[in-house]
Parts: C-alpha cells; structure tokens; sequence
C-alpha cells in the first residue's frame, strides 16, 4: 500500500499542504516540536480511523478551531487507486469516507490500508502491563483477519455480559449461554495468538542479530492464561478452569479466566527484557518486532504495509541506527522521522539526500513534492 498525495486542511499544528510522498523511503526531519509526529498521526488516522496517541478527535482539532479535515489518495500492491477523507466537527463528529462512500463503522476500514506504526507510547509494548502486549497482538492479528476482529469483538461483548452478571447487576439464568461463546471465541483467539508468536518468531532472532551486531537474540513466549497444546484441550481447560473460579469469580463480580488476561514475555538471550532491558535494547527489540509485523502481515495479506518510524533512531547508537532501516522490506513505503541530531548523526547515509526538514508544522525544505497553502 503506498499513500501518493496528502492533504492536510486542518490538523493539530499543521499548515495546510499537499504533501506528494515517495513511493518508498520519506525521512522527515526536524527539532522538536515542529509537527513531525503530527504528520505522522494524520497518516495512520487515514489508515485506521483512530490516532495512535489519542482517543479523542478533539485533540486533533487544531487549537482555537472547530474541526480537522484530511484526505489522501492510496495506491494498493495491485495499483488499485483509492481516497480516503476524514472530517470531525465538534459538534457533527466523525465522518470517514471512502472513494466518496461514507463508512457506517470505522471498523470497516481495518485491514483496507495495512499500516504499522512505531512511537514512543509503544515503549509500553515492552516494559508496560501485560494489557500492552495483548493490544499489539490484537492490532496486528485484527488486520491480518477480519475474522479476528470478528471473534475480538464478539469474546468482548460475552465478556462484558458476562461481568455484569457476575457483578449481580442482571439475572444470572444466561449466564451457561454466556460461558458457551466466551470458550468458542477465546479459543479461537488464542490459538490465533500462538500461531502469530511463532510466525513473529520465524523473524525476530535474525533482525534482532541483524540491528546488534549478531551479539545477542530476541523471541517471544506466548503464556496463556488457559494452557493448552491443541484447540481440544485449551477448550477444556477453559472450561475446566471457569469451574473451578466459579466461587472465586461471583465474589470478585469479574470474569478471572480466558484470554483477556494472556501475558506474552519477551526475551533478549535468555533475560526477560521488561526486567532487565536496558533502554536501547527495548528500542531494538520493539523495532525489531515492528519489522517482523511487517514481514507477517505482507504474507498474510499480499499488500506492503506502510511503515510509519517515528523517531526511529532515538534511543539507539551510531551503529545499531546505521543498521536499523536495513531490517524493513525496501519495496514498502516508509515514513520515518527523527530530529536535527539524528539527521547529523547518520548523514553519511545515502538515503538522507532525500530528507525534508519540517519547520512550525510545515515543509522548510526537501526532496518531497509539496502544495503549500491549499
Ligand atoms: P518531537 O521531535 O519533540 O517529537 P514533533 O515535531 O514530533 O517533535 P509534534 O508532536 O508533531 O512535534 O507536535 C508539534 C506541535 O504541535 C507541538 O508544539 C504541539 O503542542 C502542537 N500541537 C499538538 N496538538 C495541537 C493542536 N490540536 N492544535 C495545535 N497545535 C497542536
Ligand atoms: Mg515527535
């Protein structure tokens, strides 16, 4: 998937612009504070709808309006042309529209545009609460399958229910037809979940080899909160083990079984890497598993994600942030953004000729073709 035009009328500090981006590598550079992430998030909100640093639209009204509007023209694998526009009004909200068709639910977007993002919240990937992990999982897993998102969607809302059940605010007489469809689709979850830990697997080692030097490896262990071998089995543990809460469960008002309370471990050799990591080896590793995301879903889905690296060197040396893009698919198109420093510190590289320098929530100068004042 390659985004081929960006329009920005209005979002958070942005400048009105039509931005027309490289097909592959675009590197965005600049100090801080200027509105590279900000170009950042418009992109990927085209992509899935919502932003990956807040809940809420009105945060990306720019301050002192009233509304945002962007659009973008994308051009899939199979040069399949498509537009996206998204507007938000404080008082209208949220309207998405799709080669002029408006979306009923944003849901429906997921997966159209596949799109990878890495920021700085998705430290909390490596060294947050396992809730963290369990996101990213979903995330991923959701654009790969719909049929994921599907069963994500519908174990929430048993789930739910369920709770409210238990809590003693509703009758308990559906409560067996509840446990019924939380075991099918938490099975189905997890065994999606595990084939995805050893998919990723298949690729972290070498790319985290790849950005160290070969000095150290990186792999995943999924540890469910029903074990299992086989999808029999983790559907009678599952059952076996809300049995066995079912006291536990009706005095603490809340479901204490299935794979809302998965916990994936990391480890870098063999170190969990949320205890021990130091703070560059949790920026390889999340690299790393981000270049792996990519790998995944282009197999799963035959298009190249986009790659959105914002501040991709922070945090890493000379070395390892010579070595880094060289882990991301060169046929994908890749956003990637990093301070005045970083565009010192690896200038030697070839492809940063190509850099644009953003300045007060617009282009200074660069290799990129821009529109300015739309
Ligand atoms: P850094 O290198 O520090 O990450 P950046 O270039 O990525 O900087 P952004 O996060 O894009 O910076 O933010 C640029 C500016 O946009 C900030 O000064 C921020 O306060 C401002 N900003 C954020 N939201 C809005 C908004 N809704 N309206 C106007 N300006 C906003
Ligand atoms: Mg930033």
């Amino acid at each position: 998937m390659f985004l081929n035009r960006l329009e920005i009328q209005k979002f958070r500090n942005l400048a009105p612009a039509l931005y027309e981006p490289r097909p592959h590598r675009n590197y965005i550079f600049g100090d801080n504070a200027q509105g590279k992430t900000n170009l950042i998030e418009a992109i990927y909100l085209l992509c899935l709808a919502k932003s990956f640093r807040t809940r809420e639209d009105s945060d990306l009204v720019p301050f002192s309006d009233e509304s945002y509007f962007i659009e973008g023209d994308f051009l899939s694998d199979e040069q399949i042309p498509h537009h996206v526009g998204i507007m938000f009004d404080v008082q209208q909200g949220k309207q998405i529209k799709v080669d002029g068709k408006k979306l009923g639910q944003f849901s429906k977007l997921v997966g159209l545009f596949p799109v990878i993002v890495l920021s700085v919240n998705d430290y909390e990937i490596t060294s947050g609460p396992p809730a963290q992990r369990r996101r990213f999982f979903n995330v991923l897993l959701s654009q790969s399958s719909r049929r994921y998102l599907d069963d994500l969607k519908q174990y929430d809302q048993v789930l739910k229910q369920r709770n409210t059940i238990l809590a003693g605010a509703a009758n308990d007489s559906m409560l067996g037809v509840w446990d019924d469809q939380l075991v099918q689709s938490g099975v189905r979850l997890m065994m999606a979940r595990s084939n995805m830990v050893e998919e990723l697997n298949h690729y972290l080692a070498d790319f985290y080899a790849a950005i160290t030097g070969a000095r150290w490896t990186f792999r995943i262990a999924y540890s469910p909160n029903v074990g299992f071998r086989s999808p029999d089995e983790a559907e009678g543990h599952f059952k076996a083990g809300m049995r066995r809460a079912s006291l536990k469960e009706k005095r603490q008002g809340r479901t204490l079984v299935g794979p809302h309370r998965d916990e994936f471990l990391f480890y870098i050799s063999d170190n969990e890497l949320r205890k021990f990591g130091s703070r560059g080896e949790h920026k390889s590793a999340l690299v790393s598993l981000k270049a792996a995301e990519a790998r995944v879903l282009y197999k799963r889905t035959e298009n190249h994600p986009m790659l959105l690296l914002d501040d991709l060197y922070a945090e890493l040396d000379k070395q390892r942030s010579q070595r880094v893009l060289d882990l991301f698919d060169p046929a994908s198109q890749i956003f990637v953004t990093g301070t005045s420093l970083d565009a010192e510190m690896i200038e030697s590289s070839a492809h940063l000729k190509e850099q644009m320098i953003f300045e007060n929530g617009q282009m200074k100068r660069g290799k990129w073709d821009v529109h300015p004042g739309i």
